[in-house]
């Protein structure tokens, strides 16, 4: 029989005022999948990341997680669970170098695990390694990005909720991010929801893409499938 999924929305309605933005949206997302989370500008990518991630509380259904729900479940311990959010914007401490940002990162270990963790980050992510002792204001908008990827990886999340990783970035930045994205996941079982409005960068990595359309999952299939549909790539994914 098959497992259960590792996070579950079950008929979750959440809005910031009175018109909901995600109406009645049911989805399950298995250990180990790397799914793209794709729609318009407004679509409600970022409301789904934040409604899973503890920031925005649902007025109707429920999120599981592992198993468990977890509506109850303030933002921390939902980190503590294994459920790690890279917001849009890359947030890094500006005023801290990549190292220290890192070790930030590590405190959730244990302290003996948090030095091997750090340097399993630089070698996943060369250039930070190369710029371990620049603050982070210092960093171009690829390094940045890295840097709260890294960040978060390096707690050894089992969920990534990733918001928008490629805003911003120059296309051959987003390939090399995206492939070590791709990388961990199958080294690591990492399960991943990737919000992008880079429809193609980002199917071309994940194994299932989810299409939200005013609220609603317009499509859920296969990342290959959706990437040969002429018709959705056409009305929703703009390539
Ligand atoms: P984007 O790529 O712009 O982040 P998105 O698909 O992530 O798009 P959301 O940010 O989830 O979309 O926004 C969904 C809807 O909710 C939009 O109509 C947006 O205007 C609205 N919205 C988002 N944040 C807030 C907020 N803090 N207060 C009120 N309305 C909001």
């Amino acid at each position: 029989n098959t497992p259960a999924p590792l996070l579950e929305l079950d008929a979750v309605t959440v809005g910031y005022g009175a018109a909901p933005v995600l109406e009645a949206l049911s989805l399950g997302i298995h250990e180990g999948q790397l799914v793209a989370l794709l729609g318009a500008n407004g679509a409600g990518k970022t409301t789904l990341l934040r409604t899973v991630a503890g920031q925005l509380r649902p007025s109707g259904g429920a999120v599981r997680f592992a198993g468990r729900p977890i509506d109850a479940l303030p933002v921390e311990d939902r980190t503590r669970a294994g459920l790690a959010l890279v917001p849009e914007g890359r947030s890094v401490v500006a005023e801290l170098t990549v190292d220290e940002n890192l070790r930030l990162g590590a405190l959730r270990l244990p302290p003996r695990e948090r030095r091997a963790a750090t340097a399993a980050m630089y070698a996943l992510f060369e250039p930070l390694a190369r710029r371990r002792r620049a603050a982070g204001h210092e960093l171009s908008g690829g390094e940045r990005q890295m840097l709260a990827l890294a960040r978060a990886l390096v707690a050894r999340p089992r969920l990534l909720l990733l918001d928008e990783p490629s805003l911003g970035l120059a296309p051959l930045v987003v390939a090399e991010l995206l492939g070590v994205l791709r990388e961990t996941a199958d080294r690591t079982g990492l399960t991943v929801l990737l919000a992008e409005q880079n429809a193609a960068s980002a199917l071309a990595i994940a194994d299932r893409g989810i299409v939200l359309g005013l609220g609603e999952i317009v499509a859920d299939r296969p990342a290959s499938e959706l990437a040969a549909d002429p018709a959705l790539r056409h009305a929703y994914l703009g390539f």
